[in-house]
């Protein structure tokens, strides 16, 4: 489960967000927050977004038969 940790919100599935880094620590931001954690100076991880997965887990594939 992937949390901002700006607004503490827990994220939505599918919802999209990027890692960021400020004082030698990085932390997950939503698309809402980004304009404040910007201000404050913190610098990005990668350039692209990612997205939470519906399972919380990465990697794990689930076949229905
Ligand atoms: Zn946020």
């Amino acid at each position: 489960m992937a949390m901002c940790q700006m607004c503490r919100r827990n994220l939505l599935a599918g919802e999209r967000y990027r890692r960021w880094r400020y004082a030698g620590r990085d932390a997950t931001v939503c698309v809402v927050c980004e304009p404040e954690v910007i201000r404050a100076g913190w610098v990005p991880l990668a350039e692209r977004y990612e997205r939470v997965r519906a399972n919380g887990l990465s990697g794990s594939v689930r076949r229905v038969a």
